[in-house]
Order: C-alpha cells, then structure tokens, then sequence
C-alpha cells in the first residue's frame, strides 16, 4: 500500500553503490526505516542523496512483513542545517587539534581560524555555498600548514624548483607544462620531468594545478576544481596524520 507522509531525515546510510538506507521521522507513521533504491543515482525520483535533516513530502510503500519500507518518492528540501558548513568547521577543527602542541601560541593561525568560522557562518543558502565554504576551508587549511611551518611547496617544482610558468616550461611546451602532479614526498607541485621519481603523485587538472600555484584564484574556482584541490590537501594532511583525517570523508562526499 503506497502511504504518503510528511518527514525528516534522522539518519541515511549508504547501502549500495546507487542505494541508500534511511530512517524518517514521518508525521503521521512515526519512525520508519525505508530503502530509497537509486537515491545516489544522478536522476533519482528523490532530489539527489537522501541528506540528514532534509525534510519533506514522502512516498513509501509499506514493509509487508519485510524490515524495511520502500521508499518510492521524496520531494527533499535542503537540510534546514548546513551539515557541510558544520563539518567543514569540525574539520579544521580537528585539524587543528592535531597539528599544534600544547602551550605553543600561533596568534595568526587563531586568527584565521576565527575568520574562517566567521566566514562560513556568513554563507547563505545559494547555489554556490558549497564551492564557498570549500574555497573558505582550503585557505584555512593552507594557512594552518603555513602557520606550523609544513607548508607544501607551489610556486615551483619542488624538486627541481622549475617555476610553472618559466625556465623549461616556457610557452612552447605550454600544453605540456599542463602535465603538473602533486607528491607528497616531495611536499608540493612537481613538474612533468620530475614525477617519475615520486610513485605517490597525483596527476592534477590543469585548474587545480593553476589554482594551487596561484592561490588568489581559490575563491573564485569551479567547485569541481575546489573538490580536487581538496582531495590532494587529504592526502597530503593523510600523510602528516599518519592516518586520514576523521572528518574528511564527509567533505569529499557528493
Ligand atoms: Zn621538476
């Protein structure tokens, strides 16, 4: 029997690679578990993933003897809290909890981390508040790097100090210059002739790699641009932590 219901999201979990198992708080039915088939699909009949603390019209059918519910539509509005914008914060937070030591004072870090929180604070609900919450989290964490002195090298190959846009990578060779790859190894950027000699390389689009030897441009980047920066800075604080930040896969997810 197909019941309608109005609802929130109390916890979603991923079941499958397209699948996600969730619970509502339904107004009329009370608590249900329900499968919500496709819902990470990119054309779902639910809006996209089921989001925690999103709310709104649902369609499910009944269990039937079964322990789940199936969910077969959700008008899903936005979560009435920014999740990302509160794991972005809890992020640097950890990050920073790991990367200082005790009683050692870094008035400019503290600084940007009260900025930082000001800043994402300030982000309203726009299409874009992702992208500027990531673009805010980026620069924190490169200020924080900077700040406890492990800042990753980006203004030149880190291996061979090559510039980006000079020497060996002049004009002609402009498309190949694109080829630029971050190693944790070698703390930063390192260019095309080099990357061989450090098998932990990233390969980077030609906007990540333009974006982190430029950093001016951050705010401004595509999101898909800020997600891959993103993803390096992980890996490279993965390597500092000796193990992955606890936060970061809910920054990477989506
Ligand atoms: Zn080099």
């Amino acid at each position: 029997m197909l019941n309608k219901d109005l609802a929130i999201c109390i916890r979603a979990i991923d079941y499958s690679e397209t699948s996600q198992i969730v619970t509502f708080f339904a107004r009329a039915a009370g608590k249900i578990d329900a499968i919500a088939k496709g819902s990470k699909r990119p054309k779902s009949s639910f809006d996209g993933p089921i989001e925690v603390l999103s709310h709104g019209n649902i369609v499910f059918v009944d269990p039937a003897g079964e322990k789940l519910a199936t969910l077969t539509e959700f008008q899903q509005q936005p979560a009435l809290i920014n999740l990302f914008m509160l794991y972005a914060c809890l992020f640097a937070a950890e990050l920073l909890n790991n990367l200082t030591h005790d009683y050692d004072p870094h008035p400019g870090l503290f600084d940007g981390f009260l900025e930082f929180l000001h800043n994402a604070n300030e982000q309203h609900s726009t299409s874009d508040q992702q992208r500027d919450i990531l673009a805010l989290l980026i620069l924190f964490q490169l200020t924080l790097l900077r700040e406890i002195g492990i800042q990753p090298i980006l203004n030149q190959c880190a291996n061979c100090k090559t510039s980006h846009s000079t020497g060996r990578l002049t004009a002609e060779s402009r498309a190949a210059s694109h080829e630029i790859y971050f190693s944790s190894s070698a703390n930063g950027l390192i260019c095309r002739d080099c990357e061989s000699s450090f098998p932990d390389k990233i390969r980077l689009t030609k906007e990540a790699s333009a974006c982190l030897a430029g950093l001016k441009q951050i705010p401004e980047s595509a999101e898909k641009t800020l997600k891959e920066i993103e993803k390096v800075l992980v890996h490279y604080l993965t390597g500092l932590l000796g193990r992955t930040p606890k936060m970061a896969k809910h920054i990477l997810r989506n």
